[in-house]
């Protein structure tokens, strides 16, 4: 598995500050999977050409015991051809330049560059006409050629399913920023190939989702791609996610934690989290739940206050990052508590964005700083899922209240308090949203502020709580 990323822009060897690697000399890095190796084959003021090289050890990835079933075929195609693991390793090797930051270059981060990116011995179903119609209208001049690739299809050491030469090599040629040509990799490559990802519960698809980002959203092939990715629901359990490194959120979750430190570091001298765990807390005392729902629940501080009052007798935690939820459960030390204890509390995977039954029959659900994180196109199958399938009697969702920003020293104007967020709403925009969303599925709803409030720009925290109507 190839992938070469090249430019022309002056000097070309720049593209090692914005990849963070140095072209003077080769890396290898370990991942779950095997080896990625990063080489400069050119390194020229005129032309500077990245590899990324991946070696998959078919043996890692069967072994560690446990389930048969994943990849249990000893003899896969997978090492030989570009796949999701190419996904994992750019987000892993190449992760800071697949967020658009670079130290020693920022501002070329964000600019346009001549690039073009190569990918050798792609698997492509439905050949040549799909890959045109996923590249094409993000603005690539592409050329696929498939004879290189028939190759290593004679190659493969089992024989094929059904579409035996659909190995492409790949070539992309376009203007556009480091960042988004990443992201558009790390996204397409595993849609062209189809087949059973690397990653694969729904979090992840979320996740992938994600990166998408607005140009996902735009995309007029948007439903083809997601319907490729949702063709393959999961089929491994989390056992086996862990075991293989959950590689697809290893980075992910490292700038996560980053942001947080540094939405922690803005609004630590207002206690504000504090602050804001009692209030959802108390919204759900006042509301008379029993059994709840902290969604999107993080690293369980809301678990953590409400297990201290009995009225809660049920506890039920859910979130996409299964890395967040082990350190959930370390920090509630769920695996020391006495089992009646224990039987309070549940930590659930899962993804807010999809309906899912295990959330239906609750009195209330919390939903503490975790909207802002959804993109603004998945809002609906949020609201779907929770409002109109859940269905608790309550529902107490907070966000930032972008106004505040300007208060916070430290806040450059504009940028938003987490690196991850899609969006901060004004108070008018929260209530916009809040009032349609409770009218359309049979809701009332109050605001409250969290926090100081300032005369003008209003608390740090706005909070709605909603109540289902009779
Ligand atoms: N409620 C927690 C964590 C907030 S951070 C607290 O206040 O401390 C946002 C959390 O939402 C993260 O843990 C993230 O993994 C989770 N999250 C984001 N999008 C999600 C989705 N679509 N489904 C489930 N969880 C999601």
């Amino acid at each position: 598995m190839l992938l070469t990323i090249a430019t022309t822009h002056r000097p070309a060897t720049d593209l090692g500050f914005l990849l963070h690697k140095n072209p003077e000399r080769a890396q290898a890095f370990d991942l779950p999977f095997g080896k990625a190796h990063v080489f400069y084959p050119e390194a020229t003021e005129e032309r500077c050409e990245a590899a990324l090289l991946l070696d998959v050890d078919p043996v890692a990835l069967v072994r560690g015991g446990g389930r048969r079933g994943l990849l249990a075929d000893y003899v896969t195609d997978r090492p030989y051809v570009a796949s999701s693991f190419m996904s994992v390793a750019i987000a892993r090797v190449f992760g800071s330049a697949l967020g658009g930051r670079s130290k020693e270059r920022p501002e070329l981060a964000a600019t346009p560059l001549p690039l073009e990116a190569t990918v050798a011995a792609l698997p492509c179903r439905g050949g040549e006409a799909v890959v045109r119609r996923i590249f094409e209208p993000l603005g690539y001049c592409v050329r696929v050629d498939p004879a290189a690739a028939e190759r290593v299809a004679s190659a493969l050491t089992q024989p094929d399913d059904g579409e035996p030469n659909r190995y492409r090599n790949l070539s992309l040629q376009a203007t556009l920023p480091l960042a988004n040509l990443l992201a558009h990799l790390y996204v397409l490559i595993p849609v062209l190939d189809n087949d059973k990802h690397y990653w694969v519960g729904d979090a992840e698809v979320e996740k992938l989702l994600a990166r998408g980002g607005d140009w996902l959203a735009a995309h007029p092939e948007r439903d083809f791609i997601a319907r490729r990715y949702l063709k393959r629901k999961p089929t491994l359990a989390a056992e086996a996610l862990r075991r293989l490194g959950d590689e697809s959120g290893a980075e992910g979750h490292e700038e996560a934690s980053a942001g947080i430190e540094r939405k922690q570091a803005l609004e630590r001298p207002a206690h504000l989290n504090d602050q804001r765990m009692e209030a959802v807390a108390g919204a759900l005392r006042d509301a008379g739940a029993v059994r709840v729902l902290d969604l999107g629940c993080g690293e369980g501080r809301l678990i953590k206050a409400l297990l201290a009052e009995r009225q809660f007798q049920r506890i039920v935690g859910v979130d996409a990052s299964p890395r967040t939820l082990e350190i959930a459960a370390r920090r509630l030390k769920l695996a020391r508590s006495p089992a009646a204890e224990q039987e309070r509390v549940a930590l659930l995977h899962g993804a807010l964005t999809y309906r899912d039954r295990r959330l239906e029959g609750f009195d209330a659900a919390a939903v503490v700083e975790v909207i802002e994180h959804l993109p603004p196109g998945r809002l609906r199958a949020f609201e779907q899922a929770l409002f109109r399938f859940a269905q608790p009697k309550t529902v107490v969702v907070t966000t930032p209240n972008r106004e505040y920003n300007a208060l916070f020293p430290g806040l450059e104007n504009g940028r938003l308090r987490h690196p991850d967020h899609r969006f901060e709403w004004t108070r008018v925009e929260f209530a916009a949203w809040a009032g349609r969303v409770a009218d359309a599925w049979g809701f009332t709803v109050a605001f409250h502020g969290v926090g100081e409030a300032d005369a003008e720009h209003g608390a740090p925290t706005q909070m709605a709580v909603f109540r289902r109507c009779a």
